[in-house]
């Protein structure tokens, strides 16, 4: 193993030294996306930020249960407990059952989670598989004094827990500050406080997505599911949670209020917050209409953009900026990823062919240490491909012959350079890939074209030849067999 981890922590806002509840277990709760629309890209940035932790903490050795749910109830238009409900809303609007809504976002997510090269979560929950375990949650919160109900309706108190626990204790905000920056309650508040948040929703007449309660029919508020599924699947204390900074204030802070009122011990041991994807400095978000669709991306069907863009292009992208700086999307920012990734791609490739000499010009072991250093401060990404660049500026040295490398060195060098580049920065030669394809396609068409000639149909052959020659497939006949090259 190599130096320690250091860890961000949103909540005591230092940079911590990583030690795991259960090493080499680790618990990780990441939440996911509400699946009533497409993800944007502005998601995706959270969702690879967080794959790049779950695989450098893999990469490390630990046996990492990594829980991302799938956000499919709950969610009302309104920031109050009030408005429609967006998956009720959508399902309307597309003349489909809610549940369809949440099957074709779904399924979508996970496409676009693939292509990015995102390894799969160990366990994805869904907010309506666990009706149960956050009634029962809402249950013993009630049963514990800190919560009340109103008409059906089951809210959180929030002053009450004050008194025992400092509530804004991830913003670092006073209560009297956050109730201060809050609209007064009105007429018709059923709620107590101010800050007071609904646990389980009485259900009018035409909602859709309801469930039987103890306190009749309703659904679950917006962040009662995360704590429920953390716990069940984590346990009432677990290590890393993560998400987007713009869950801090409002779900994060609610969700350790539920889970701290329910099981009276701290749910999260570091907490991580990824930094928002920005277009021309504003969030990229769902309500302000600003959202590029990865899809939109890879074809380039978006009047601001220029061209498209591969999926590692779009990856190493993000992975070009520290998790917790801004990053702001662009097709300039989007050229100069494309060219670099293909430069640091095609480099590589170069690897496999070097000759070793009997010493080294580059200090390659302190490179590999640098990699190491880079990712144990805080999964600093940025810095690490610095390293790698610089790794590739030595293959290319070695290559050129006006730099030596030594056998044992090289083989240093092929072991971080690939672990680095591939298990952790999840990267993929998008070029090898198509290369293994066309040699496969093309390898296929010949063999047919040898059996064309066997059975002496040069005709047959002859067409071959020329249908590949269109391609800018040149093929060159030999005594030792026939060779193939791509003629630009
Ligand atoms: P949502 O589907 O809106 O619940 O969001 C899913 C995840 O994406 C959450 O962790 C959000 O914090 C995160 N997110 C939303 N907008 C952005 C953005 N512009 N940049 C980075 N992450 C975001
Ligand atoms: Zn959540």
């Amino acid at each position: 193993m190599t130096e320690p981890l250091f860890i961000y922590n949103t909540l005591t806002r230092t940079k911590e030294k990583f030690e795991p509840l259960h090493p080499p277990l680790v618990g990780m709760y990441v939440c996911g996306p509400t699946v009533y629309s497409d993800v944007h890209l502005g998601n995706c940035r959270t969702f690879v930020s967080f794959d790049l932790v779950y695989r450098y903490l893999c990469f490390l050795g630990y046996k990492v249960r990594y829980v991302r749910n799938i956000t499919d109830a709950g969610h009302l238009e309104g920031d109050r407990d009030e408005g429609d409900d967006k998956f009720a809303k959508k399902a309307k609007l597309e003349q489909v059952e809610p549940m369809e809504i949440v099957q074709k976002y779904t399924l979508g997510f996970h496409e676009v989670m693939q292509l990015l090269n995102t390894r799969p979560p160990s366990i994805e929950p869904t907010a309506t598989g666990h009706i149960c375990e956050q009634i029962e949650m809402i249950k013993q919160i009630l049963a514990n004094g800190y919560a009340y109900e109103v008409n059906g309706t089951v809210y959180f108190d929030v002053e009450k827990y004050n008194q025992k626990y400092p509530y804004g204790l991830l913003t670092n905000r006073q209560l009297e500050d956050l109730i201060a920056g809050t609209r007064e309650l009105g007429g018709q508040d059923e709620k107590k406080g101010r800050l007071d948040f609904a646990l389980w929703i009485h259900a009018k007449p035409e909602h859709v997505m309801r469930w039987p309660s103890p306190w009749g029919w309703g659904f679950p508020g917006w962040h009662i599911e995360c704590s429920a599924m953390s716990s069940k699947y984590l346990g009432d204390t677990f290590d890393i949670h993560g998400g987007g900074m713009d869950l801090q204030a409002t779900h994060h802070t609610n969700e350790i209020a539920q889970s701290q009122a329910c099981h009276q011990k701290a749910p999260v041991r570091y907490w991580m917050h990824t930094n928002m994807l920005t277009v021309n400095g504003t969030r990229m978000s769902k309500s302000a209409g600003n959202g590029f669709l990865p899809g939109e991306l890879f074809t380039g069907a978006h009047p601001l953009l220029d061209k498209a863009y591969s999926p590692m292009t779009v990856r190493f992208f993000m992975l070009q900026s520290h998790y917790r700086s801004t990053l702001d999307f662009s097709n300039e920012a989007l050229k100069a990823s494309e060219k670099g990734f293909q430069r640091l791609m095609s480099t590589y490739a170069l690897l496999e062919n070097l000759r070793t000499g009997s010493s080294s010009s580059s200090n390659i072991k302190e490179l590999e240490e640098k990699c190491y250093a880079a990712m144990n401060d805080d999964f600093n990404s940025p810095i690490l491909l610095a390293h790698l660049f610089e790794g590739a500026r030595i293959i290319q040295a070695v290559h050129a012959g006006s730099e030596t490398i030594s056998s044992e060195d090289l083989v240093t060098l092929k072991k971080f350079m690939k672990g680095f580049l591939f298990d952790v920065l999840g990267l993929r030669s998008e070029a090898t890939l198509s290369n293994e394809l066309m040699e496969g396609t093309v390898g296929l068409v010949l063999s047919l074209r040898k059996e064309a000639k066997d059975r002496k149909d040069f005709a047959q052959s002859d067409k071959i030849r020329e249908e590949l020659n269109k391609l800018h497939i040149e093929i060159k006949d030999s005594k030792d067999g026939t060779s193939w090259s791509i003629n630009q």
